[in-house]
């Protein structure tokens, strides 16, 4: 990759169990790093959602890598080139690497509308269809320091056939090829990271295919497509992960698509993974629900059955959050997880506790439970900033305490207090 100097430093790699490590160097300036295992900031058109750039910046350890998504940037195309100086400078982010991804982890995407040249992203405004050059012009006025190339990730219906399967492989690296083409000759996105797609569906040997042929390009790292939550079950998406993150280089990073459920992203660092979408905090917000899982691996493991379950909650042990099922997609992205806590319901409206006891975010520090459901029941702005507080400052706790459970050999003790989360 011409110019792109990002270093990846791996303190361990234990088989089976996860890659901990530094990515150095990244960013056009190369001066900024990330701990991987570790999860990108998710946001819209540049800013968290419910969060000022001060509110956010009361939040510890946040990413260095802040994530937008493609069709925003595409609907102010113009607006942006007019501008000259890039999608950072446009929207204020003056210290963090700019990942640009194809589609919004957090939205749905409609399926059918991609062909051998063109694949569709959907705005506010509806959908906007991209051929390479559309898509390389637009990466040239965004200017991020990351992007992930186009590709055709319609393969996780489950009627897709094995030939839909090998094309979206063909295309996707067809694609790929055409984008470098027009990279390496672009004076502007020097120094810029192409992350190359791994496709392939549920098939191993179309998912070996395309994690050998993107690891033969020029590229920086890689996104491994079509494994969000819904999509499969997290043993077979176990088995494919293992698969293709045995295919490429070590020195790469891999960054997954669409899963942020904590069970799963346990899983699926076990597999290989570095890199998660951080989107999970702000669905959540949007329930109007507060992650509440322990990841405290320091408690005594005999009372932790008890100390850890902050709310045991009839209501959120839908069978449905268990049960994959592939048509259903969107659906169970979208439903209340074990994970956290409904904060509409009744029962909070006298509870005089914290979120989360021990949590050292703001809300947590300063409301109770009581307050925040009365915030939701009378639709104050509020509820959203307290909650999106908390969200993402419990959700990023969650990645490092990953990163320490793989320093010091827990993660057997971590999956374990994770998956007691909700238990009865
Ligand atoms: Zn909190």
């Amino acid at each position: 990759m011409a110019g792109c100097r990002m270093k990846l430093e791996l303190s361990q790699v234990v088989q089976g169990r996860g890659r901990l490590g530094l990515l150095q160097e990244i960013g056009r300036m190369g001066q900024h790093s990330l701990d991987i295992p570790g999860c990108l900031l998710y946001t819209h058109l540049g800013s968290v959602p419910h969060l000022t750039q001060d509110a956010l910046h009361t939040l510890l350890s946040l990413p260095a890598v802040t994530q937008v998504t493609l069709s925003n940037m595409a609907e102010h195309q113009e607006v942006l080139e007019e501008f000259k100086g890039g999608f950072k400078k446009f929207a204020g982010l003056h210290d963090t690497v700019l990942y640009c991804s194809l589609h919004d982890p957090a939205a749905p995407c409609p399926t059918g509308h991609t062909t051998n040249k063109t694949v569709s992203v959907w705005g506010s405004g509806g959908r906007i269809e991209l051929k390479v050059d559309k898509f390389m012009a637009l990466q040239k006025t965004v200017q991020p320091d990351w992007y992930q190339s186009m590709a055709d990730g319609e393969t996780w219906q489950t009627s897709t056939t094995r030939k839909r399967v090998r094309k979206s492989v063909d295309r996707t690296l067809a694609h790929l090829d055409e984008c470098l083409m027009v990279h390496q000759k672009s004076q502007e996105l020097d120094g810029v990271g192409v992350f190359g797609v791994v496709e392939g569906g549920d098939i191993l040997e179309e998912r070996v295919r395309s994690a050998r042929e993107t690891a033969k390009r020029p590229v920086a790292g890689f996104c491994l497509d079509g494994f969000q939550t819904g999509a499969m079950d997290q043993a077979l998406r176990s088995q494919l992960i293992t698969a293709v993150t045995k295919e490429l280089p070590e020195d790469k990073p891999r960054l997954l698509q669409g899963v942020g459920r904590p069970d799963e992203v346990l899983a699926c660092v076990e597999a290989g993974v570095d890199l998660f979408e951080g989107f999970l905090p702000f669905q959540t917000t949007e329930r109007g629900c507060a992650l509440c899982f322990s990841f405290d691996v320091t408690l005594d493991p005999e009372s932790a059955g008890t100390a850890t379950l902050t709310v045991p909650d009839e209501e959120q042990h839908t069978p449905r959050e268990t049960q994959p099922n592939r048509d259903l997609n969107w659906d169970n992205q979208t439903h209340t997880t074990r994970f956290e806590m409904n904060l509409k319901h009744k029962r909070f409206q006298d509870d005089f506790r914290p979120l989360v006891e021990g949590c050292g975010c703001y809300c947590c520090r300063n409301h109770q439970r009581a307050y925040v459901h009365h915030l939701l029941v009378t639709n104050e702005l509020l509820a959203g900033v307290l909650l999106m507080i908390h969200n993402t400052s419990h959700y990023h706790s969650f990645f490092r305490a990953i990163r320490e459970a793989l320093a010091n050999n827990k993660m057997d003790l971590l999956r374990r207090r994770v998956l007691e989360n909700g238990k009865e």
